[in-house]
């Protein structure tokens, strides 16, 4: 399950099983997909979280 959550204005996507956060919904869904399916981090996925962002 993708956690949504509300951080001052802006919502967040947040993989529950590496707890990546995503602005993007369908990004945090692709990293729980495969994150469930492959027990490690994609980097093109992940790339697209918030904390890859500096
Ligand atoms: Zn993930």
């Amino acid at each position: 399950m993708i956690k949504k959550v509300q951080e001052n204005k802006d919502v967040v996507y947040i993989c529950e099983i590496c707890d990546l956060s995503y602005e993007d919904k369908e990004w945090a869904k692709k990293c729980e997909n495969w994150c469930r399916k492959n027990d490690s981090c994609n980097l093109k996925i992940t790339s697209h979280s918030l904390e890859s962002e500096s």
